[in-house]
């Protein structure tokens, strides 16, 4: 990429948008960022950061303006299935909002090309009912019966992006991102993923202690690490490709399989408590990569346990810097 790419992403104080920041200008571009907060753990490396609410129009147009080539639209209302399962009129509220302000406000700023992150909690239920699930084809989205709330807010913003393709020839790219994970994410106070929640209840417990794992652990995902999700959405983005595409990995786990991974990196030994009262999604979701190798001649490629064994040690240093675990608890090298 150019060094005169001039380029925002929204979100950027949050997980992946913050990741995208670095990669961004390690490549040379100029980066607008632009969030509500600041980053948790790091100081962002954006050339300019922007405190603004994407839910008003006048935040959009000023997250925009100036010359900006490129939008990668991050900003959501977001968290695991525990958050997004609570508040289904709130969480489609607030993204809509964002995500009709920012592609209008991108539209009439000029930007070149605008990515949006959509989820793989836009297909179909009723292709999910079952842990050995096929994975999901980018067409499974059809006919519609997503994730209430965030799902179908997700499912809209897809479609709003083809509208503004078709009528306006406006460049836009959507990716369906499965589960994300990695360093510097969110790990507890509601908002966390199940490879954070996970990798933090395992930092906490003791050695031959037990653990809460919400529903019986019998519901599958793929888990994508960071490294790779950022490099798949540079990649889309200077792509031809306009249609929606996965993004994750196709590696299924059981959500007590991925206990387990978990806890033999911590070297401890753990009882499962299964909670049957606590959400747990769709029973089963894998993400089918055929059109993202025909189409970017790629796909994500580090393991689970690799990138979980990076992920787990920075949690575990984070609960030892905050003085709730202590060196003896930790994970043996
Ligand atoms: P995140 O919650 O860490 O980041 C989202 C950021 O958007 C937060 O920092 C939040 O403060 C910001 N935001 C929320 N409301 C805003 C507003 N009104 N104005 C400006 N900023 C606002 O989530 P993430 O994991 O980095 O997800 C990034 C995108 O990818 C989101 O669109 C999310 O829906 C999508 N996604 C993520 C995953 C995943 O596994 N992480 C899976 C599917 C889809």
């Amino acid at each position: 990429m150019s060094t005169r790419q001039r380029v925002l992403v929204t979100g950027a104080g949050g997980f992946i948008g913050h990741h995208l920041v670095k990669r961004l200008k390690a490549e040379g571009c100029w980066v607008r960022a632009v969030d509500t907060k600041l980053p948790e753990y790091e100081a962002s490396a954006a050339d300019e950061f922007e405190v603004l609410d994407l839910r008003r129009y006048e935040s959009a147009l000023l997250g925009t303006r100036g010359g900006i080539h490129q939008v990668y639209n991050l900003a959501a209302d977001m968290g695991g299935i525990g958050y997004i399962t609570a508040s289904h009129a709130g969480i489609s509220h607030n993204n809509v909002l964002i995500n009709a302000h920012m592609l209008e406000a991108s539209r009439l700023n000029g930007i070149d090309r605008f990515l949006f992150s959509s989820s793989a909690c836009v297909y179909n239920q009723g292709k999910q009912s079952n842990a050995k699930v096929t994975a999901l084809r980018e067409e499974d989205a059809y006919p519609a019966d997503p994730e209430p709330g965030y799902g179908w807010e997700k499912l809209f913003t897809e479609e709003l992006c083809r509208y503004y393709a078709q009528d306006y020839k406006f460049e836009t790219r959507i990716v369906r991102f499965h589960n994300v994970y990695g360093p510097l994410g969110t790990y507890e106070g509601g908002k966390e993923k199940a490879p954070a929640a996970i990798s933090r209840k395992v930092a906490l417990a003791a050695n031959g202690g037990e653990i809460e794992v919400w529903g019986d652990g019998e519901q599958t995902r793929s888990f994508m690490y960071i490294d790779d999700c950022v490099d798949g959405l540079v990649r889309l983005m200077a792509s031809d490709y306009g249609d929606a595409l996965n993004l994750g990995t196709d590696e299924l786990v059981t959500i007590n399989q991925l206990v387990r991974m978990v806890s033999k990196i911590a070297g401890k030994s753990l009882t499962l408590r299964h909670d049957l009262s606590k959400p747990q999604g769709v029973r089963g979701r894998n993400s089918d990569n055929a059109r993202l190798n025909r189409i970017l001649g790629w796909e994500p490629s580090l393991s689970l346990e690799s990138g979980l064994e990076v992920t787990y040690k920075w949690i575990e240093n984070e609960l030892h810097k905050s003085g709730r675990i202590s060196k003896a608890q930790f994970a043996v090298a």
